[in-house]
C-alpha cells in the first residue's frame, strides 16, 4: 500500500472554487457535501485552503458582531497550501501527514492542477484494508503451506513401511507381503499363517498411566517379537495397539506354538498395568489361523484370513482375554 500512487486512494471529489468564492457559498457547500475542506484555486492551481476549524474562526467572530456578509474564500483560506502529486507513493502523504501534523492534503496532476483531496479518514481505510489483506495473504500462505507439507509427509508416509513408534513394519508393508504370501499359496500351494495380536484393557492403562506411558507399552511389547518368531517371519504394526504376525510355511499347529511363545515373551517382561481386571502385568490376547491348501486360498481373499484371525482374536477377549485361539469354521 506505501508503494503504491496517491490517485489509487484519494478522494476525486475534493470541493474547490476561486478566491472571489462568497465564503456563505464555501459554508454552505462544505455543509452539503459533508466534507471537511474547501481547496481554493487560481485556475484549477491550489492556492489556499478551508478547512472546518477555520469556519468556526469565522463563527466566533460573527458571534461577537462582526460581518462577514463580504468575505470570501480568499480572505479566510490558509496560504499557501502544501501539495502532493497524484503519482507520490502514499508513503509520502502518511510522512507529510505525520511530520506536520495535517489531517488532509490537496492532491494535484502533473499540471500542479488540483486531482483530488487525501483526508486523514482515507488514509485510515486504507491502512485497514492493507492490513486486512496482509493478514489474509499470511493465512492463506500458511494454509498454502500446511497443506503443502500433509501432502509431503502422506507422501513419505506412503514411500516408508515403517511403523514410527515402534520401529516394525507398518500396515502397509503388511498388505504387500500378505498379497504376496496369499498369491504363492494360490498358484503353489504353500500354506502360511496369520496371528493378530491385542494388548487387553490398553485403554485403562492409557486412562491410569497417561498416553506417553501407554506409548511405552506399546513399544515394549513390539520388542517382545524378535525372540518368539523365525526370521522368515514378520510382525507389524497393525493398529494402534495391534499387532499382526505373517508366518510363510506354517499351519496353525504352527502358529499355535508362536502365540505361546509371544505371550510368555511378554509375559516375561512383567510391564505392570495395575489397573487390569485381567493380570497385574500387561497381557495380550491372540487369534490365528492358516490357509493350508491351494483350495483354501482359492476360495477366499487375504482379507478374508485377516478377519478369520480377528474372530479368533474377538473369542479370546470374550472367554477371558490373556490367551491364544484358533479360528474354527462356524465357531
Ligand atoms: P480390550 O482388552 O478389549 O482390547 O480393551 P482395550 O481397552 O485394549 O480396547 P480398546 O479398543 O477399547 O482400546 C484400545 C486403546 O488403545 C484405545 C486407544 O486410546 C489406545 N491406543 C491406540 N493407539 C494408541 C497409541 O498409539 N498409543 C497409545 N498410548 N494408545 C493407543
Ligand atoms: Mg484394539
Ligand atoms: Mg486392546
Amino acid at each position: 500500500m506505501f508503494d503504491q500512487p496517491i490517485a489509487d486512494f484519494m478522494n476525486r471529489r475534493a470541493l474547490s472554487g476561486e478566491p472571489g468564492t462568497p465564503l456563505s457559498e464555501v459554508v454552505q457547500r462544505m455543509s452539503e457535501s459533508m466534507q471537511s475542506a474547501f481547496v481554493v484555486c487560481e485556475a484549477g492551481v491550489p492556492v489556499g485552503l478551508i478547512t472546518e476549524r477555520d469556519v468556526i474562526v469565522v463563527l466566533a467572530r460573527i458571534f461577537e458582531g462582526v460581518d462577514h456578509a463580504g468575505t470570501c474564500a480568499g480572505d479566510v483560506m490558509t496560504a499557501p497550501v502544501h501539495t502532493l502529486i497524484e503519482s507520490a507513493p502514499m508513503g509520502e502523504v502518511v510522512r507529510i501527514m505525520k511530520e506536520r501534523g495535517f489531517r488532509r492534503v490537496p492532491i494535484v496532476d502533473d499540471e500542479n492542477r488540483l486531482a483530488g483531496i487525501l483526508n486523514i479518514t482515507e488514509l485510515q481505510s486504507a491502512t485497514n484494508a492493507a492490513l486486512e489483506k496482509r493478514g489474509r495473504d499470511l493465512e492463506d500462505a500458511v494454509l498454502a503451506r500446511t497443506t503443502e507439507l500433509q501432502a509431503a509427509n502422506a507422501r513419505l508416509e506412503e514411500l516408508t513401511r515403517q511403523d514410527g513408534l515402534t520401529g516394525l513394519l507398518n500396515r502397509r508393508a503388511m498388505t504387500e507381503r500378505i498379497d504376496e504370501l496369499h498369491a504363492i499359496a494360490r498358484r503353489h500351494g504353500h500354506p502360511y499363517a496369520v496371528i493378530l495380536l491385542d494388548i487387553d484393557h490398553f485403554k485403562l492403562y492409557n486412562d491410569t498411566q497417561g498416553h506417553p506411558a501407554g506409548d511405552g507399552v506399546i513399544r515394549r511389547v513390539g520388542n517382545c517379537f524378535r525372540d518368539a518368531i523365525r526370521t522368515s517371519d514378520s510382525v507389524y504394526r497393525y493398529g494402534g495397539e495391534e499387532f499382526l504376525i505373517l508366518l510363510p510355511e506354517t499351519e496353525a499347529s504352527g502358529a499355535a506354538l508362536v502365540t505361546e511363545r509371544i505371550r510368555s515373551a511378554i509375559a516375561a517382561r512383567a510391564i505392570a498395568h495395575p489397573a487390569s481386571p485381567t493380570s497385574a502385568h500387561v497381557t495380550v490376547s491372540l487369534g490365528y489361523t492358516d490357509v493350508a491348501t491351494r483350495e483354501t486360498a482359492e476360495k477366499i481373499s487375504w482379507q478374508d484370513v485377516v478377519q478369520r484371525a480377528d474372530e479368533a482374536l474377538y473369542r479370546s477377549k470374550q472367554a477371558g482375554r490373556n490367551r491364544a485361539t484358533r479360528w474354527i469354521e462356524g465357531a
